[in-house]
Formats: structure tokens, C-alpha cells, sequence
């Protein structure tokens, strides 16, 4: 017997009747004598449409206000999702995040978890009920209603898991688990058996929205197992470990696992920065304070004494990047700040990189001969990624893909769900 934290995604609990699947696929984990904790998200793009309703009604909601109407999209669904358990003869009781003691900071939006209680969770699995738990959310040191940044409900899941030593945490969503490429941009994407936390750390931080990167940060460092695979057709997925996982024993380091494509972000410039000591510091400590996650940064060699900085934000975050700079650039007698939301990364992921000289040299040749321009680069040990324009991202990840060998004979057997 087990204790297993299970998460469905949107698609998973879009409508009545997939919600009635997945609660036919609780019972029959119940059935299998398992301790069960359910995370669930709100039902397809719930999250979306209220956010799109929120910008009806202001230019720029505050996000405190922002974070209790999200909040509301996975209570709708943790409810929807007991009652149909109760129909399937399963003993279900629903929580919000606060109820089950998620304490964050308190960054509205994007808020991190400190620490989870869990007690309530507990008390649910010792009376023998399926604890069903909203994703996404959880209360602030300030009491404050928060959520955890879009994807959050991967990261609810796992940090449940951890808090309870559960012995997986299953991630169902709408593909049948992590492939070489998103399946939907590369149809000869190939799933993957098993990944090292390292390389899923990687493929999230590349921006990869299949495991939220925070859920990945919470596995690895508290060693939770992850199952990321379908509640369309239930198959066995990718399992996400640690290195010296079971999993792992027999399997060789691929030198290349993935490709990942993100078009969420977009590049900020500041024209004619004084090129002198502390002015580096200054940009990012104000961009820092002001909670902007900054990604690639270049700055451009100095002509008389001037230089060109770019660095790379969420698209969400240019609306309070953008004017935090033109006070900094005026501070700095710099010139003018500018964005270019027309841009994309493209990265390669694997562990084997390390001990294979040359992988980012195959890279940029194969973008040349394909016409795409690199405008940015950074590499970790176990990953480059390049900005390229937005247009040339499906041309990139695609010659990427098939250049490194990953492509797979058949096309993606199964139709992707199509998301509502
Ligand atoms: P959920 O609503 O279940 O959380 P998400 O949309 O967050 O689902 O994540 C699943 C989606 O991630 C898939 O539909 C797929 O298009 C996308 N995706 C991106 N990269 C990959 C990858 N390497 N492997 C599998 N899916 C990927
Ligand atoms: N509903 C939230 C989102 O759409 C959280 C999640 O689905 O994980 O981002
Ligand atoms: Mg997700």
C-alpha cells in the first residue's frame, strides 16, 4: 500500500465528464488499497478567462485582487470533483490551499511556498478519505490569499507530496508524458522513460510548461518521485527521479533529452548605459526589488564609453519592468529603453552535454543553415539556449530535433486532446 499525491491538470477536469473519469480513476487507485491526496486545477481555461475578465474591468488589477478571483477557477473544481467521487462511492472531502496550511510569501502572483502544514490532509487519509486539494494557492505570512504563478498546481501537488513523504506524485495531464518536444510543436516528438531531476530542471527553467520549474525544484530537493502521464489514456508516462533512482540503474546519459521552445518571454534594451562599475547592479537590483524574474542577459562591447544592455522578462512582467528602467536609465543617464515582445528561445537540454564537447557548435551551425539569426545565447553545464525572432521558432525546434537525432520513425500515434 502507498501513499500516492495525484494532480489533474485543466484538460483533465475540463467538463462533467472528464471530471466523472477521473473520479472512476480515484476509486479504482482507492480499489487498489492506496492512500490517495488529489491536487486538482481549475477546468480548462478557466485561469485564462478570468484573467481576461479582469483586464475588462481595469488596465492593471491589483494583483492582490487578482490572486482571490484566481483562486476561485480550482475551488470550483475541487468541489465539482468531490461531488462526482461521492457519486462513485469514494468518501471525499475538499480543501483550499489555506485550509491545508500552504503558507507562502507574499508575492501576490507569483508567491513562493514557505512551509506546508498538511495537517487537515493528514487528518483526512487517518479517517480514510481522499483529501481533494485546490491547486495553485495557498495564505500568506500576511494572511493574505495568494497563488503560485501559472502551472501552480504542479507545484501544490509536489510540495504535498514532500510534506507528506508520499511515495509519488502523479502528474496526469494531456499527453502521455515528457517528450523530446512538445508533441504539439514536433509531431516526431518521442516520449521519454525516465528524465534526472537535473534535466527536468533544465527543461522547466527553458520554459517548458509540461512540470511547473518550482514543482521540479520541490521533487528534487525533497526526492519525489514524479509519474507525469495521461488521464486520457491512463498509459505509464515518464517518470522524473533522482540520479541514483532505481529508474535510473541501466539507463544510459542521452547527450541530448529535449528541445524546448518558449515564446513567453520578451527582450528589454537600455540604449547608451555609462559603461562604468555598479550600473549592472543597479538595473538588476531594481528589476529584483520590483519581483521581475530576469532570464538572458547581453550587454554589447563599449563605444565611447557607452554600451547597449538587453535581458530577457516574462511577457507578463514588461508592464512593470518597462517603467521601473525608465526611472533607472534616467538615474543613469542612459537613453532610451525599449521592448521587443517578437522573440523566442529555443534550448537544448541533456546530461550527457557535459562530457560531449561541441553539442552548442552543432547547434549554431544547424540554425545558419536554416536561415534562423541568433540574437542572445547562454549555456548552463547541461543546456544552451539561444533568442531567435518568434517566427523562426517552429523552424528551429524542428531542424534541432531532427539534427540531434531525437526524431521518431511514426508520427505521434494518438490525436492530442484538443484544449478547450
Ligand atoms: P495541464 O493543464 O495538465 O497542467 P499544461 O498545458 O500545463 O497541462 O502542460 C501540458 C502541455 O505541455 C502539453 O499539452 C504539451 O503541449 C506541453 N508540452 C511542452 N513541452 C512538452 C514536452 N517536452 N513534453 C510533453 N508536453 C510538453
Ligand atoms: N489554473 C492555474 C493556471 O492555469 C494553475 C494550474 O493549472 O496549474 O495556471
Ligand atoms: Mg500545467
Amino acid at each position: 500500500m502507498a501513499l500516492i499525491v495525484q494532480k489533474y491538470g485543466g484538460t483533465s477536469v475540463a467538463d462533467p465528464e472528464r471530471m466523472r473519469n477521473v473520479a472512476r480513476h480515484i476509486a479504482a487507485t482507492r480499489a487498489a488499497g492506496h492512500d490517495l491526496v488529489v491536487v486538482v486545477s481549475a477546468m480548462g481555461k478557466a485561469t485564462d478567462n478570468l484573467m481576461q475578465l479582469a483586464h475588462q474591468v481595469s488596465a492593471n488589477p491589483p494583483s492582490r485582487e487578482m490572486d482571490m478571483l484566481l483562486t476561485t477557477g480550482e475551488r470550483i473544481s475541487m468541489a465539482l470533483l468531490c461531488m462526482a467521487l461521492h457519486d462513485a462511492g469514494v468518501e471525499a472531502v475538499s480543501f483550499t490551499g489555506s485550509q491545508v496550511g500552504i503558507i507562502t510569501d507574499t508575492v501576490h502572483t507569483k508567491a513562493k511556498i514557505l512551509e506546508v502544514k498538511g495537517d487537515r490532509v493528514r487528518a483526512a487519509i487517518n479517517d480514510k478519505k481522499v483529501a481533494v486539494v485546490a491547486g495553485f494557492q495557498g495564505i500568506s505570512t500576511a494572511k493574505e490569499i495568494t497563488t503560485l504563478g501559472r502551472g501552480g498546481s504542479d507545484t501544490t501537488a509536489v510540495a504535498l507530496a514532500a510534506a507528506l513523504q508520499a511515495d509519488s506524485c502523479e502528474i496526469y495531464t494531456d499527453v502521455t508524458g515528457v517528450f523530446t518536444a512538445d508533441p504539439r510543436v514536433v509531431r516526431q516528438a518521442r516520449k521519454v522513460a525516465v528524465l534526472q531531476f537535473d534535466e527536468m530542471l533544465e527543461m522547466a527553467g527553458a520554459g517548458s510548461k509540461v512540470l511547473a520549474l518550482r514543482s521540479v525544484e520541490f521533487a528534487r530537493n525533497h526526492d519525489v518521485p514524479i509519474h507525469v502521464r495521461s488521464s486520457f489514456t491512463w498509459e505509464e508516462g515518464t517518470w522524473v527521479v533522482g540520479r541514483h533512482h532505481e529508474r535510473m540503474k541501466n539507463m544510459e546519459e542521452p547527450v541530448i533529452s529535449g528541445v524546448v521552445q518558449d515564446a513567453s518571454e520578451s527582450k528589454i534594451t537600455i540604449l547608451g548605459v555609462p559603461d562604468r562599475p555598479g550600473v549592472s547592479a543597479d538595473i538588476f537590483e531594481a528589476l529584483a526589488k520590483a519581483n521581475v524574474n530576469v532570464d538572458m542577459i547581453v550587454q554589447n562591447t563599449s563605444t565611447a564609453g557607452t554600451t547597449d544592455i538587453s535581458f530577457t522578462v516574462p511577457k507578463a512582467d514588461v508592464a512593470t519592468a518597462e517603467p521601473v528602467m525608465s526611472r533607472v536609465a534616467k538615474q543613469l543617464n542612459a537613453g532610451a529603453v525599449t521592448h521587443d515582445d517578437g522573440i523566442a528561445k529555443v534550448s537544448l537540454v541533456g546530461a550527457g552535454m557535459k562530457t560531449s564537447p561541441g553539442v552548442a557548435a552543432k547547434m549554431f551551425r544547424v540554425l545558419a543553415d536554416n536561415g534562423v539569426n541568433i540574437e542572445m545565447i547562454s549555456t548552463s553545464t547541461i543546456r544552451v539556449s539561444v533568442v531567435v525572432r518568434a517566427a523562426m521558432m517552429q523552424t528551429a525546434v524542428q531542424a534541432l530535433h531532427t539534427a540531434f537525432g531525437l526524431d521518431s520513425g511514426d508520427d505521434y500515434a494518438a490525436p492530442l486532446p484538443e484544449r478547450k
